[in-house]
């Protein structure tokens, strides 16, 4: 006897809003414990699952030479491996996969960073001409995090109260998806280019400590301004150094971002919002109205992207109740640049100006890379006749098959009436 086991249900499971978990059980291809939170695959659905494995895996294996192999899935276990291999093997002992516990895991090592940036693209797109195939609307979005070189996180839409689902951004225009702390590849103009630099004057804005009330009284766009805020990093040896975090007016700054870059620049520190006797040390009595003119020594800057090269920007004065006008980058300051956007609801999109809208989407994989060094993990090397060789760049991937399997049941008619669409 060789059947199947497909209970028919005509009933969508109770308090479940998950689309694909609805449809997953409707077509007996799965059960929900919603004591345990437990997805259990019927025979059909746990095919299903297997077949996409498979077909992910075989493609890693086949276009990107990446060995599938059996084990408890640890960095220790993949480390030892690699270690026992990569002098007799070299290329084809650097990247592993396996699979366990609803989840497909990539390995992979590096000798240099732009070898490591270049694995990880070719990985994800492997991954995503794969995931194309079960889920039309995937896509990545780009990450920028701590401690990390590169990171692309790969989601589809979905519904409020899907399991695994995050809030994320649209552009309507182009479709594209972001979050708040996706790298901002924006080409932006710099402020004024037609203006010729302006001298640098006191104006008296009494009260105007935001930058509403500031655009209110000078009757100018907030692009004009500059939004200023102060930080202590506190030091692993104990010392503080008050940085100075800058953004054009329209905009706001992202802590995770702003952490990853902190993390880069002082390694081993931790930081939080200045306290305002930090500020008065260092600035004097300055209420609110900080700017980038005339900072004291010692006190570290960065600016976002999109102040660069800008002129004539309305920045704080320095001193109770004051701004300044026509303070010009590069004269007047000149700080590091790091991406710090914050990415929310009406942000115009990078490639349209479009603003962006919510939306719900799932979080399918995650592909990154990294220094091995910068996050504390053991550099892999060998040594043979002609010295220590050293793979100091990691690359891997991470792909949940559970929210993958969900989504595949979301979208099932979606796929199918594309078929049909593109059959005619
Ligand atoms: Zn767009």
């Amino acid at each position: 006897m060789r059947e199947l086991f497909i209970p028919e249900t005509k009933n969508p499971p109770a308090k479940v809003k998950d689309q694909g978990l609805i449809s997953l059980v409707m077509e007996g291809a799965g059960v929900f414990n919603a004591k345990s939170g437990e997805i259990i695959l019927l025979p059909i659905g746990r095919s299903t699952l297997n077949s996409i494995a498979e077909d992910l895996a075989e493609s890693l294996l086949e276009k990107n030479g990446i060995q599938h192999v059996d084990c408890n899935a640890s960095e220790e276990s993949i480390h030892s491996l690699a270690e026992r291999y990569v002098r007799e093997y070299g290329n084809k002992a650097l990247s592993w996969m396996v699979t366990s516990e609803r989840k497909l895991r990539l390995w992979g090592w590096a000798d240099t960073k732009e070898d490591a940036k270049m694995k990880t693209a070719m990985a994800a797109d492997t991954i995503r001409s794969i995931m194309e195939r079960y889920i039309p609307d995937f896509d990545y979005l780009l990450e920028v995090g701590s401690k990390t070189i590169n990171r692309m996180v790969g989601v589809c839409s979905t519904q409020k109260g899907s399991l695994y689902e995050f809030e994320g951004l649209s552009c309507p225009k182009c479709g594209v998806y972001y979050h708040a702390d996706s790298a901002d590849v924006s080409a932006y103009n710099p402020l004024n280019p037609e203006q010729k630099e302006e001298e640098v004057k006191d104006v008296h804005t009494p009260g105007a400590h935001t930058m509403s009330l500031l655009c209110e009284q000078l009757g100018i766009d907030p692009i004009q301004g500059l939004k200023a805020m102060l930080y202590t990093v506190m030091m692993p040896d104990g010392k503080k150094i008050l940085l100075f975090a800058m953004i054009r007016g329209d905009k706001n700054i992202s802590i995770n971002k702003l952490t990853a870059y902190v993390d880069s620049k002082f390694k081993g520190s931790s930081f939080r919002r200045a306290e305002n006797e930090e500020i008065v040390s260092a600035f004097g009595e300055v209420a609110g109205f900080c700017g980038p003119i005339g900072v004291p020594e010692g006190v570290h800057t960065v600016a976002d992207r999109s102040l660069v090269g800008g002129k004539n920007y309305v920045v704080g004065g320095n001193r109770p109740d004051y701004h300044r006008t026509g303070c010009c980058w590069g004269r007047d300051f000149k700080p590091e640049v790091a991406d710090l956007l914050l990415f929310e609801e009406s942000t115009p999109c990078p490639d349209s100006g479009t603003p962006m809208v919510s939306v719900s989407l799932r979080k399918i994989c995650m592909v990154e890379c990294y220094s091995s060094e910068e996050r504390g993990e053991t550099v892999l090397s060998c040594r043979d006749r002609d010295g220590e060789h050293k793979w100091s760049y990691r690359w891997g991937a991470e792909i949940s098959l559970e929210p993958l399997i969900l989504s595949f049941y979301e979208k099932k008619e979606k796929r199918i009436r594309d078929a049909i669409f593109e059959n005619n």
